[in-house]
């Protein structure tokens, strides 16, 4: 199991010290943000790489949050393509494993959102398979608002007309989706039978806690906040196998990444505290 910031530490200043910063914390795994836009070379991309295998920081990326399968605007559909190959074209290029999509809303025309999402991303795997582009997996998000296209159910029925689509977990959007649903261990449990078995080699997780309303979510929080109780969800993890990442996304990214950590005896002791 690896855990990380969601983004670039502060503190590290560039890249490659935002890296060496989280290497020096203990974490093992980051996602490069490029949700305003994946504005990077290719040559500054493998440079960054290069510095994360050396320091064995596992990366993914994060797709622009403009994406939008979707959209009843043609050109924004269009776009959409272009700004997930950009993400993709960069994670290639850092050696990121996966790219993280909010693929879809539901908008005006929720029974046409299953179709789009599918089209948008066939069209991003045909480019990938035209360009060359393998071992980086699209990896669509579970969504916190009910008026977003993404639950596990959605996601595993993508899978099957998409080849190399996989879900990403979040785990606190699922609790907010579902009104608060994640209140015990067993919850816990019964959401990792629903997604381990689509999610291929390594299950890649979002976590954090969450402020939630009727329409679901509202804003990520520090996990002192407890809701979800994410010592639920370590519980449920206890003595598993697989391969997985945890990327916090709590507004105290990196801290609450060692705190999370923190919560798995075995990983605990492998990284001696700062
Ligand atoms: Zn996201």
């Amino acid at each position: 199991m690896r855990f990380g910031p969601a983004g670039y530490p502060e503190a590290g200043k560039t890249p490659e010290g935002a890296l060496q910063y989280a290497r020096d914390l203990g974490l093992d795994a980051l996602e490069v943000e490029f949700v305003r836009g994946a504005r990077i070379s290719q040559e500054r991309a493998k440079a960054i790489g290069d510095c994360a295998r050396r320091l064995d920081v596992r990366l993914s990326c994060h797709a622009p949050y403009f994406v939008s399968f979707n959209s009843e605007s043609a050109e924004t559909r269009e776009k959409s393509v272009g700004w997930v190959m950009d993400t993709v074209r960069a994670a290639s290029a850092l050696g990121a494993y996966i790219v993280v999509i909010h693929a879809a809303s539901y908008g005006k025309a929720p029974g046409e959102a299953m179709g789009s999402v599918i089209e948008g991303l066939g069209r991003c795997r045909d480019a990938m398979a035209g360009e060359g582009i393998r071992g980086v997996a699209l990896g669509v998000e579970t969504m916190g608002k009910k008026g977003q296209f993404g639950t596990l159910e959605e996601i595993g029925e993508v899978m099957g007309s998409v080849d190399g689509v996989r879900p990403v977990l979040d785990v606190a959007h699922v609790h907010a989706r579902g009104g608060g649903r994640l209140r015990t261990e067993a919850d816990m449990r019964a959401l990792l039978d629903e997604f381990f078995p689509l999610c291929g080699e390594t299950a890649h997780f979002h976590i954090s806690c969450i402020r939630y309303g009727d329409k679901g979510e509202i804003s990520h929080l520090p996990l002192e906040a407890r809701d979800p109780d994410l010592r639920l969800l370590a519980g449920a993890l206890d003595g598993c196998e697989r391969d997985c990442t945890f990327i916090c996304e709590s507004p105290l990214i990196e801290r609450d990444a060692v705190v999370f950590r923190d919560m798995f005896p075995k990983y605990r002791r492998a990284h001696p505290p700062e």
